[in-house]
């Protein structure tokens, strides 16, 4: 089986590389599968997980958004924040949705405040919802 080489960044170093058979993920424009030999192509990422096939095997990764950069033989996510199923802490997840849901109930928010809870309840899901995924 032919494989591409992945790796996940964010601003605290590597999280994640390996190669693999299919990379999976949605980005703004929709779901993307990519395997190897796959044209160029650069894409923004949401909050979401990336898949990652491999020898019948698969794992996940939580990405808080970034850019995924694909060429033939490389696929690289540069993330804000990224972290394996495995090293997610579920209970830190669930407190900041909660603190996050607190937010979203108080009145006279600013905008900004408000985007900016509804960002942080949107990674806390992501989290959980990958930390089932392992
Ligand atoms: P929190 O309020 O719990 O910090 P957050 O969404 O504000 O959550 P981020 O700013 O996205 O956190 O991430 C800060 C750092 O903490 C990153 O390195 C991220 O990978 C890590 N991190 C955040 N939440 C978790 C979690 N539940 N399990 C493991 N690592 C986490």
């Amino acid at each position: 089986m032919k494989t591409i080489k992945v790796s996940v960044v964010t601003p605290d170093g590597p999280v994640y590389e390996s190669d693999v058979e299919m990379v999976s993920t949605k980005a703004q424009s929709g779901e993307l599968g990519i395997l190897p030999g796959h044209i160029p192509m650069v894409a923004p990422l949401q909050i979401g997980s990336v898949r990652l096939k491999n020898g019948g095997k698969t794992e996940y990764v939580a990405v808080s958004g970034g850019l995924l950069e694909v060429r033939p033989d490389q696929v690289s996510i540069l993330a804000q924040s990224a972290e394996v199923s495995d090293s997610i802490d579920v209970e830190r997840a669930l407190r900041a949705k909660e603190r996050a849901e607190e937010r979203l109930r108080e009145q006279q928010r600013s905008h900004v405040d408000f985007k900016r809870a509804e960002m942080a309840l949107q990674r806390a899901i992501n989290r959980i919802s990958v930390s089932e995924k392992r």
